[in-house]
């Protein structure tokens, strides 16, 4: 279990000061001017070895994405941009960074900045964050009258920080449909390539990370590399915040080593599963967009990027979505269907008639009023979408189907059975 003393996250219950003052006295914006006066490479360098992943989800290497950055200017300003719409269902950590902890993602965006040669920094949050807007609102205005932000600052760097207040829509968290909805315009995603870093906001190089990536890579600095690195294994280093939900007995989130197994993680920190082991069912380890793993797999799950691949699923943003044995698992994978419906934009045809006629199977599926071989043909329809559309919500939406037809088929295959027999119980003729 990960240490108090080796947590990034100081504050993130909003059990302490959380004004600069009390930032201070945590540690943050300690020697910060320093860190920037060791330059732009080592501080790339840094976070590359490191071993800093992505935690928005992707777990893209963070130093990798910095250094895509042109090195050289060719007159386009260059900007930061960090992904505050947090709406991937389960996920709920960038939320209590930005309304407890706020000042680790305000040094964090200063270092990052400075290192991609940006002086502007948006953060863009999700349109149901208000209390976070205002928080993080807050301790933006604490900096500018401390001299930490704006122009001639004692940092010595040049850098203004905007919020930006999201109109609440999931697909504005796809890094390219919030860059088209920060220029004001409709956000639908782009097509990619060109990535961000060549062609972001306005045109310039631009770089999109997540809260949670850039909130720890000023203590990763200060504290090095090495011994954020030592934390998980490799390829999986460093702290991450889990958000776990469901059926535990005391659902959080907290900041632990990465590959911490999840039999740990539950019972150390969430008082263990409803009902004791024998009565978990499913977990989606990863927030919505990744399938679920049945409950006798995940009892000796690794927490981390590979050790959830092995289980055919993924780390993502580490909302680990708990479920007992009450849970209609069925149900439960068709209310994901009707969300991805809801929140896919309509742009590409696979994803815009795939994600209804996905979700109107499975609503036929939980009702068991569908025939077997509709379950081979609503996996087919799960492959044609995955991988054909511009974003991974098409590919998010495929996968929690996928996950049950992989695992929960005698489930699937039990409710039919069940609704043929009452349809003639009740000597109604179902078609063949
Ligand atoms: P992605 O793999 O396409 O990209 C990840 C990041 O790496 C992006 O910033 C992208 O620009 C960069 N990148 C990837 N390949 C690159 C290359 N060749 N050159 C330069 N840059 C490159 O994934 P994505 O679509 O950004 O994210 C998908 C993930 O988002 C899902 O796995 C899901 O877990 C997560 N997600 C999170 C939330 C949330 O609320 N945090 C919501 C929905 C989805
Ligand atoms: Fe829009 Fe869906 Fe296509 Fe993404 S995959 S661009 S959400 S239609």
């Amino acid at each position: 279990m990960l240490k108090d003393q080796d947590r990034i996250f100081t504050n993130i219950y909003g059990l302490k000061d959380k004004s600069l003052k009390g930032a201070m006295a945590r540690g943050h914006w300690d020697g910060t001017k320093q860190l920037l006066e060791k330059g732009r490479d080592w501080i790339i360098n840094e976070v590359k070895a490191s071993g800093l992943r992505g935690r928005g989800g992707a777990g893209f290497p963070t130093g990798l994405k910095w250094s895509f950055m042109p090195k050289e200017s060719d007159g386009r300003p260059h900007y930061l941009v960090v992904n505050a719409d947090e709406s991937e269902p389960g996920t709920c950590k960038d939320r209590d960074i930005m309304r407890h902890d706020p000042h680790t993602l305000i040094e964090g965006c200063v270092i990052a900045s400075f290192a991609m040669a940006a002086h502007h920094a948006f953060i863009y949050v999700r349109g149901e964050f208000m209390r976070e807007r205002e928080a993080l609102q807050a301790a933006i205005d604490e900096c500018y009258e401390y001299g930490l932000l704006g122009k001639n600052n004692k940092l010595g760097y040049d850098i203004d920080i905007v919020v930006h207040h999201g109109a609440g829509a999931y697909i504005c968290g796809e890094e390219t449909a919030l860059l088209e909805s920060l220029e004001g315009k409709k956000g639908q995603p782009r097509l990619k390539p060109p990535f961000p870093a060549n062609m972001g906001l306005y045109g310039c190089p631009t770089t999109v990370n997540n809260v949670e990536s850039i909130a720890v890579t000023p203590t990763i600095l200060r504290r090095g590399a090495g011994w954020y690195s030592s934390f998980g294994r490799p390829n999986n280093a460093g702290t991450k915040l889990y958000s776990i939900s469901g059926h535990v007995n005391k659902p959080c989130t907290v900041e632990e080593s990465m590959s911490i197994p999840f039999h740990e993680l539950i019972e150390k920190h969430c008082g263990g599963i409803r009902g004791g082991w024998d009565n978990l069912l499913a977990v989606i380890p990863g927030g919505s967009s990744v399938p679920c793993v049945p409950g006798a797999q995940m009892k000796d799950a690794i927490m981390d990027y590979d050790g959830l691949r092995e289980l055919g699923s993924g780390l993502g943003t580490a909302a680990v979505i708990v479920m007992d044995k009450s849970t209609d698992i069925v149900k439960a994978i068709w209310r994901l269907s009707a969300f991805y419906k809801h929140e896919s934009c309509g742009q590409c045809t696979p994803c815009r008639e795939g994600t209804g006629w996905m979700m109107r199977v499975m609503e036929r599926m939980v009702k068991g009023n569908a025939q077997k071989r509709e379950i081979d043909m609503l996996f087919q329809v799960t492959k044609q979408v995955e991988g054909h559309t511009i974003c991974a919500l098409g590919d998010a939406a495929a996968w929690p189907i996928q996950g049950l037809i992989k695992h929960f088929r005698p489930e699937m295959e039990a409710r039919i059975d069940q609704y043929t027999r009452n349809a003639m119980a009740h000597g109604v003729v179902l078609e063949a």
